[in-house]
């Protein structure tokens, strides 16, 4: 079976083949970086995201928040749980942790706008 993804990892857009037989990678094509290659082997066997989403602060106003690194794909539907559960005190800064360690996968939500 051949899987062709389209690489994210940056602009550039690489399209990448991945044989697979039984489950297993056979042979990656199509990257022209190792990132590449990691991400395709990753999105065969663990696929992973950064999330990008909102919370609301206390006063009503909505806050623009992401993870601070990918978490497992299967997670982003009780991740998204969480963060709608959130609520967030002002001001808020960019970086400031919104909830830490998210679901036990060592990503926090984070802050990512100056807000007063
Ligand atoms: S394979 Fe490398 S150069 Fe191509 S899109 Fe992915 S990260 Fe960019």
């Amino acid at each position: 079976m051949t899987r062709e993804l389209t690489c994210i990892v940056c602009p550039k857009g690489c399209q990448l083949k991945v044989e697979l037989e039984n489950g297993a990678i056979k042979e990656i094509t199509g990257y022209t970086c190792p990132r590449g290659k990691q991400y395709a082997t990753d999105e065969c066997t663990h696929p992973m995201r950064t999330v990008t989403s909102t919370v609301r602060a206390t006063d009503g106003r909505v806050i623009p928040v992401k993870t601070s690194r990918t978490i497992p794909k299967e997670r982003m539907f009780d991740l998204m749980k969480e963060i709608n559960a959130a609520a967030v005190t002002l001001p808020a800064h960019i970086g400031d942790v919104v909830i830490a360690d998210v679901l036990g996968t060592g990503a926090d939500v984070v802050v990512t706008a100056n807000i007063e």
